[in-house]
């Protein structure tokens, strides 16, 4: 037997950090031995400083932990992290600074050069970057994207290596969860839609080029696709929604681009533990993928795609959906956390 892993998490009351929570309560790797939160929390049982908002019961040994404050003291090497964004600008670095190794949901160093953005399924290989702070027993950081980019990229990623990508057109339909907690006020979203999340449109731009850009000599080179997103807060609990158009750089028959998204598998023997095992799947009855019944797909975990048909202004559209705050946040940052336990980053 070997001992778990400890990870600390770093935003641990938050809707991110509760996730983690849940996903890490049975997890076979990693063990939770350290909460930290803001100065409201800090000192506080866990289970009186969370507003506990999972389905599932709070972890008994969770709830009786002590909640620290976000300062490196005391937290493990490993920490997932889970802050509000203007907060993570400058804790984050203090972790990265004092040794540890930063595995974090929050925009604040996703576009750092030297800090991979990664999907494992996408481009594990731009772990990389951090190979000779590692080397040089430094900490570093490694991100994930932000949550409607996630779904995006997964299905685009098997397509740009099949068929290369020229244009995407993206239209978004995200969940009150991705605004964190409380998040929406009920008044603004109830019967409403709100056509703006602030600079969402531009992570997921950036963030798409960033993911599936080019590790070259050291640094990456940004993918050459032209990119247009348009991003919408709508009265769903989980799951973001996206109507997607492409232009391809090689003409591709609908049945080649199924055929891409079936044989898109590229963590199979890995046996990583969050790893779904059909990461995008093709939903084939004509008015799904419905957030309602397709979330949970792969545990979270999988990008559910359906409605592939001809677009007359570029080549193809179809329709996307993935969960936001497992896939697109904490499951992200987990299955970051195994792939680098996997491939020796964790030490
Ligand atoms: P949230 O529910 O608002 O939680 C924010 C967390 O940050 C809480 O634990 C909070 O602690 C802590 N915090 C706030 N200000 C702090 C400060 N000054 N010092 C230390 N800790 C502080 O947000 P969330 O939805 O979980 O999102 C967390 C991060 O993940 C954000 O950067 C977000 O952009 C990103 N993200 C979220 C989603 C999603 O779907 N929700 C998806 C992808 C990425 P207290 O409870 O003590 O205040």
């Amino acid at each position: 037997m070997h001992a778990k892993i400890p990870v600390g998490i770093l935003g641990a009351t938050g809707m991110v950090g509760q996730r983690f929570i849940q996903l890490l309560e049975h997890h076979p790797w990693f063990e939770v031995t350290w909460l930290g939160a803001s100065e409201r929390s800090e000192g506080k049982p866990y289970a009186e400083a969370a507003k506990w908002r999972m389905k599932t019961a709070m972890p008994k040994h969770i709830a009786s932990m002590m909640v620290s404050s976000a300062e490196p003291k005391g937290a493990p090497k490993l920490v997932l992290a889970a802050l509000d964004s203007k907060a993570a600008a400058h804790i984050e670095p203090k972790f990265v600074e004092a040794g540890h190794i930063l595995v974090s949901n929050s925009a604040a160093l996703r576009m750092d050069a030297d800090v991979p953005l990664v999907i494992p399924e996408v481009n594990a290989g731009h772990l990389k970057l951090v190979e000779s702070k590692k080397a040089a027993g430094k900490g570093f950081a490694v991100t994930n994207p932000n949550c409607s980019t996630i779904g995006l990229v997964m299905a685009l990623s098997p397509l740009q290596q099949k068929f290369g990508l020229e244009s995407i057109f993206v239209v978004t339909m995200q969940a009150i969860s991705g605004a964190g907690y409380p998040g929406v006020a009920s008044w603004d979203i109830l019967g409403n839609v709100v056509p703006y999340i602030s600079n969402e449109e531009e992570k997921m731009e950036a963030e798409s080029r960033k993911l599936l850009g080019d590790l070259g000599d050291g640094e990456i080179s940004m993918a050459d696709f032209r990119i247009s997103a348009q991003c919408n807060r709508v009265a769903v609990e989980d799951g973001h929604t996206e109507s997607v158009a492409i232009k391809l750089r090689r003409k591709a028959s609908a049945e080649e681009i199924l055929a891409a998204w079936r044989e898109f598998r590229p963590l199979d023997g890995l046996h990583l533990p969050s790893a779904p095992p059909q990461p995008v799947i093709y939903e084939t009855r004509p008015d799904r993928p419905q957030p309602r019944f397709d979330v949970d797909a792969g545990k979270g975990m999988a990008t559910v795609v359906g409605r592939l048909r001809p677009c007359s202004l570029l080549d193809w559209k179809f329709t996307v959906l993935s969960h936001n705050t497992i896939r697109g946040a904490a499951g992200a940052a987990l299955l970051n956390a195994e792939i680098m336990k996997a491939q020796g980053y964790l030490g």
